[in-house]
């Protein structure tokens, strides 16, 4: 069967892409992930996380670009909205941080599509993830909801089987003082 176009998948974190890429591979795309998060805090965990994901990449053996630890950029546009509850415009604008980064990429390097494995989290909302993804770029992003069909479910099963180490925190500094 031949290979649907490139995709290059915003990863936020290994234990979100287990079951993102087994949905797209299922899907018969090929994909190329990209591990770009500014939103972690501290920089320990960014490598912690980090870490996973190259594990990750030698399970599924896919090739994934690791972007930068860049978190002024996100304390720039985010900090402001320190207070608000998760979910909110905070949360917004770092999905949309990170969507924008991935869109600019799949453009260089010529993806046909780009997508997030955020959407596989139970505490966020996808339909919000779309219109952003949409927003940058309406052609290229690929509108595909992981956590459909129990995806965030199979997603923890499969990290307890292969040990990963799984954060109890979203990322920013905001959401670890809220827990
Ligand atoms: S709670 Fe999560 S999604 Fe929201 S701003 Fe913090 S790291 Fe980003």
């Amino acid at each position: 069967m031949n290979k649907k176009n490139p995709l290059l998948l915003h990863i936020c974190c290994g234990i979100c892409a287990i079951e993102s890429i087994n949905q797209l591979k299922q899907k018969n795309y090929k994909i190329v992930g990209f591990y770009y998060n500014p939103n972690i805090h501290p920089e320990e965990e960014f490598l912690k996380r980090k870490k996973v994901v190259e594990e990750i990449s030698k399970i599924f053996d896919i090739e994934i670009i690791y972007g930068d630890y860049e978190p002024q950029i996100w304390f720039e546009i985010c900090e402001r909205y320190k207070d608000l509850p998760e979910g909110k415009k905070r949360c917004e604008l770092c999905y949309q941080i990170r969507l924008e980064k991935t869109c600019n990429l799949a453009k260089k390097y010529k993806f046909d599509f780009f997508t997030t494995t955020l959407t596989i989290s139970p505490y966020k909302n996808s339909q919000k993830i779309f219109e952003i993804g949409k927003k940058i770029d309406n052609e290229k992003f690929l509108k595909i909801d992981f956590k459909q069909n129990d995806g965030y479910k199979k997603t923890l099963a499969q990290a307890k089987q292969y040990k990963l180490y799984k954060q109890n925190y979203c990322g920013c500094i905001y959401s670890k003082r809220i827990k």
